[in-house]
């Protein structure tokens, strides 16, 4: 007989370790399953100005280290694997993992969202020869070359920013003329000496297939309709994410691009009726705000909400 587990959480993000921190201080010993981007999307950033209580601002990685270490003394336990499928309608709640069936009385979704492609087949075969999502990650292969970054939102600002310290000059493309990156990122994009901005550029084609190696990109302006190349050596991507709810599909609401609907902050829905002790936060609820400090108090929220569910259940 397997053991029920009060509580599973998954996703070990901001969400994911926050709702840790209160079910493990909450008696609750949560199982927290790691997928694969464990620490979610702050162990993949760097400086973190804007999370309250760091006046100086706090390194992502660190950020997340701290929140599992904090998670861990009130005895949370972390385990890596990959959710294939979950029976939400069945008591106590079936997860079937890469590391076997996993039994709980309520399950805390924080799968968070991964970082989104352009599709075009040349990039997709030159992801890790050149093409990257994450500049933190592959920046310093690009000391002292010329890159590009593809976006006009905050990521692709940051992107940009952090890359000036390898890379000798960053082409900044965006497919539109206004940008929704925040006044303060941009701005300090513009001012950048070594970013060049270019609006209403798409990439066409990543030039280097053959050789395994990107070398440049075909460039269209939208304005002109000119078709142009941009020698270059790296090209990162920074144009959004993609909610991880595969294997949610059918199972529970989705909107339209496959983030969860919840209602009541935290409670998730099948065909509009709440599906009970399942809970969502962070960002793959969460179209709006994805700031690192919403996404940890919806999964203080979510937290709640399961030991107020447990209690209400005689657990
Ligand atoms: P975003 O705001 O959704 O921006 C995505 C950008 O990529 C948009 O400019 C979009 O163009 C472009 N794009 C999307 N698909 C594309 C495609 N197929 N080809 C070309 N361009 C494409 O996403 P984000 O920048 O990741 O930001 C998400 C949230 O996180 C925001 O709330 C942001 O403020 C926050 N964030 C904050 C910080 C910070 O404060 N330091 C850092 C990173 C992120 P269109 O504009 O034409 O749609």
């Amino acid at each position: 007989m397997t053991d029920i587990r009060d509580t599973v959480i998954l996703g070990s993000g901001c969400a994911g370790l926050t709702a840790a921190i209160y079910t493990a201080r909450a008696g609750l010993k949560p199982l927290v399953l790691e997928g694969h981007e464990p620490g979610g999307q702050l162990s993949i950033t760097t400086l973190v100005e804007n999370f309250p209580g760091w006046p100086d601002g706090i390194q992502g990685p660190e950020l997340i280290e701290n929140m599992k270490k904090q998670a861990e003394r009130f005895v949370a336990a972390f385990q890596l694997a990959h959710l294939r499928s979950v029976d939400m309608g069945t008591r106590p709640i079936k997860l079937h993992t890469s590391s076997g069936e996993i039994h709980a009385r309520t399950l805390i979704v924080a799968s968070g969202a991964s970082a989104r492609w352009l599709g075009i087949p040349s990039e997709q075969a030159l992801i890790g020869h050149g093409v990257s999502s994450c500049a933190t990650c592959d920046g310093s292969f690009f000391r002292g070359l010329e890159i590009a970054v593809v976006g006009g939102g905050d990521s692709a600002m940051e992107e940009a920013l952090f890359l000036t310290r390898f890379a000798s000059k960053v082409t900044l493309l965006h497919r539109r003329e206004q940008f929704r990156a925040s006044k303060i990122m941009l701005e300090r994009a513009i001012a950048h000496p070594n970013i060049e901005l270019r609006t209403n550029t798409t990439v066409e084609e990543v030039l280097g297939v053959e050789e395994k190696d990107v070398r440049g990109v075909r460039l269209k302006d939208w304005k002109t309709g000119v078709e142009s190349e941009l020698a270059i050596k790296g090209l990162f991507l920074g144009i959004g994410h993609e909610p991880n709810t595969k294997m949610f599909a059918g199972a529970m609401d989705l909107d339209e691009d496959g983030y969860i609907k919840t209602t009541g902050n935290v409670l998730t829905t099948h065909n509009g009726q709440v599906i009970p002790g399942v809970f969502a936060c962070g960002d793959v609820q969460d179209r709006r705000y994805r700031q690192a400090i919403t996404a940890a108090g919806c999964g203080c929220m979510a937290a709640l909400e399961v030991e107020k569910f447990l209690e209400e259940h005689g657990h």
